[in-house]
């Protein structure tokens, strides 16, 4: 007895609710003084219907595991978990143990700590976390995206051309560029005005993507430049591809600018490139086709 007031008077200075169950009948045996000034006075109750508002044992009871399954002798194991209480709205840590109490009787020991507060400053940290990651993500579109047309900017087409030589100078991977530039695009702006010069950068960039495949990279490269980064294309099949995509220009109605065309420069990666030399061939094209007659494709020579 001498023992069992000890246990009850270590439990009742506790400042967090302390209740003991006999594990043969679920009745509830001792609740710590502050348990019983928060809760009330349940002892003669079974715990699942009190304290967890079931009918039946509850199906996370920990019992199971804290005793031998065989004799149901007490194990030396405690169990720590969290639970989320809908009868009182509240989250727990429990720390749970089956014990031999002073009468001889097997019971279980819970002592629960309500950990509310807890949880929901861990829930708004990762809600604060998640919205954070979100936000990263937008800024990485918007770094990296052109706000008028949607296509790749400048920036983000200059990686890929990085990337791109890079597997080209370590695998060999050919590849080509080619570099697009509205003709006579001063006339449109200057005849229908800077919103319907807008308008046909965004038409523009739907034909060309329109036309390419999802290896290719279509980046704006400039005012009314685009560059297409073509992956495992020589010469010739860069080619085809320019004359592809100045067709399907030619052949566009832009609503309420008429018939627009496009020059197209070509340059196919050599051994010893590098992102400037590249583009440079490529402008260099784009420059001859400007000359010639424009409307045209010029593979670098
Ligand atoms: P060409 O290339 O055939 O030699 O003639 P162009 O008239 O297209 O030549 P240029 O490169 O000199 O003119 C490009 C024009 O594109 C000038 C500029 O006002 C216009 N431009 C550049 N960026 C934008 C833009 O974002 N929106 C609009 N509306 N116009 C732009
Ligand atoms: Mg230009
Ligand atoms: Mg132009």
């Amino acid at each position: 007895m001498i023992e069992g007031d000890l246990f009850k008077s270590l439990f009742d200075v506790i400042p967090f609710d302390i209740y003991v169950v006999d594990i043969a009948t679920y009745e509830i045996i001792y609740m710590n003084k502050k348990m019983i000034q928060s809760r009330g006075d349940y002892i003669g109750q079974r715990c699942h219907e009190r304290i967890y508002g079931e009918a039946k044992p509850c199906i996370f009871c920990k019992i199971p595991y804290l005793v031998d399954s065989k004799d149901a002798r007490p194990l030396d194991k405690t169990i720590v978990f969290e639970l989320f209480n809908p009868v009182d709205d509240r989250w727990y840590q429990l720390q749970e143990k089956v014990i031999t109490w002073p009468d001889g009787r097997t019971t279980k020991y819970s002592i629960a700590v309500d950990i509310t507060e807890l949880k929901e400053t861990q829930n708004r940290l990762a809600e604060a976390h998640a919205q954070l990651a979100l936000k990263n993500k937008m800024l990485e579109k918007l770094s990296t995206t052109d706000s008028l047309t949607g296509l790749c900017n400048r920036l983000k087409i200059d990686d890929i051309l990085e990337i791109t030589l890079y597997a080209a100078q370590r695998y060999g991977r050919v590849f080509s560029l080619i570099l697009i530039d509205i003709d006579h695009f001063k006339n449109v702006n200057d005849s229908f005005g800077h919103l319907v010069g807008d308008k046909v950068l965004k038409q523009m960039a739907e034909v060309l993507q329109s036309q390419i495949r999802k290896t290719d990279h279509l980046g704006r490269w400039g005012g009314e430049e685009f560059l297409i980064i073509a992956e495992d294309t020589d010469s010739d099949a860069a080619e085809l591809l320019a004359e592809k995509l100045r067709k399907a220009v030619e052949i566009t109605t832009f609503p309420e600018a008429g018939q627009i065309t496009i020059s197209l420069g070509v340059a196919t990666w050599r051994d010893s490139d590098d992102r400037i030399t590249i583009v440079q061939r490529a402008d260099n094209a784009l420059y001859r086709a400007k000359e010639s007659g424009r409307n045209r494709i010029v593979v670098e020579g």
